[in-house]
């Protein structure tokens, strides 16, 4: 059986019946719906007076978008609202699983106003990165033709299409990459009352009976994520269906939570480890690549799943010589204070 993970990252077969669909069903968020409706209502406009002025096509698409925040506040969700806003095709790919010949497939096979919605798109590799900047900027892909002495390139036209990239670390993208990138859109944690609200709705599409009590509770130990609020919620569904005839009380919601382990903040047992890892073994302070070898996992889901959550807490800081858990972090997981992580350790 597949261990409880909150942090599971993969796609999960309930994210897609729950994907709110437009602008207007996706919750919170308000200065990124703004960005983007205003976008979005500009390339509309343009399309509408298009047989009136002769604008290049390039203006009849939105420009290449970037989306920025840790796992589960969104993206793939938003990427896919701006394919059905505009009524075009949505297509996905995984940024560190492309090769070559995958991107001139999929890109000679858009059309015009498609989304390519590249995920992880920091982790694609060098030269793929590099040969999408001709395709970013002019709609041509540099194709290389044979081998050795021989070899040549061609120029492929792709229709004009926006490129919708999704990163958890916009700071290891590539400088040209980034020019070619028009609009920026940045996450933030949702709030237990936006979360609470994504509860209440998804209860209903899933004909959960729910407290408004347990939908705070539920909410509060989401971590600011809506892929956890999600899974809390099936979790709990299922616990509540067993146990108590299927209506989710405060009571009952309580009572799954700890059953499943999940504390007051929604801290499960892998953040204990680390805590405990990051406070007891390397007393309170550590690289990111020991912390990843002690608790056996990839530097990247460190760094980019477990700790934006604990640096919004109060609970580590990140400082030149390491990881340094706070006094907050101390206290919270039950460790005297030893030393106090000075000024002279930032
Ligand atoms: P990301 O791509 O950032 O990892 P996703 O777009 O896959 O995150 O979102 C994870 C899940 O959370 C989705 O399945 C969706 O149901 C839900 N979700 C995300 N953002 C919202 C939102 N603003 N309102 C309602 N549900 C949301």
């Amino acid at each position: 059986m597949k261990k409880y993970d909150i942090h599971d990252n993969v796609e999960d077969d309930f994210g897609y019946s729950l994907r709110p669909e437009t602008l207007d069903e996706f919750i919170g968020q308000k200065k990124a719906k703004e960005q983007l409706r205003i976008h979005i209502e500009a390339v509309k406009n343009r399309r509408a007076a298009k047989t009136k002025k002769n604008i290049k096509s390039k203006d009849y698409v939105l420009e290449h978008v970037l989306l920025v925040s840790p796992p589960g506040l969104g993206k793939t969700t938003l990427a896919k609202i701006i394919a059905n806003e505009f009524g075009t095709n949505f297509k996905q790919v995984i940024g560190p699983a492309m090769e070559r010949l995958d991107l001139s497939h999929t890109l000679t096979n858009l059309d015009e106003g498609d989304i390519l919605f590249i995920d992880e798109i920091h982790r694609m590799k060098k030269p793929i990165q590099e040969s999408l900047y001709p395709v970013l900027e002019d709609f041509v892909l540099d194709l290389p033709i044979g081998q050795g002495p021989g070899s040549d390139v061609i120029q492929v036209p792709i229709e004009p299409f926006t490129l919708v990239g999704a990163t958890t670390r916009e700071g290891l993208l590539e400088g040209p990459f980034r020019t070619r990138i028009g609009i920026y859109i940045h996450l933030d944690y949702y709030t237990p009352e936006d979360i609470q609200q994504a509860i209440r709705i998804n209860s209903a599409k899933l004909n959960i009976e729910i407290e408004e009590k347990a939908e705070y509770a539920l909410a509060l130990r989401a971590r600011g994520t809506m892929r956890i609020a999600n899974k809390l919620l099936y979790n709990v569904r299922d616990y509540a269906q067993v146990k108590s005839g299927g209506v989710l009380t405060l009571e009952v919601a309580t009572e799954a939570l700890e059953f499943f382990e999940i504390d007051e903040k929604g801290f499960a047992k892998q953040d204990y480890a680390y805590f405990n890892t990051l406070i007891d073994t390397f007393k309170g302070r550590a690289g990111r690549k020991a912390l990843a070898i002690a608790l056996s996992e990839d530097e990247s889901t460190i760094s980019d799943v477990y700790e934006p959550h604990y640096i919004k807490e109060g609970f580590i800081m990140l400082t030149p010589s390491g990881r340094v858990a706070t006094e907050a972090a101390h206290e919270y997981f039950g460790y005297p204070i030893t030393k106090q992580p000075s000024l002279f350790d930032l």
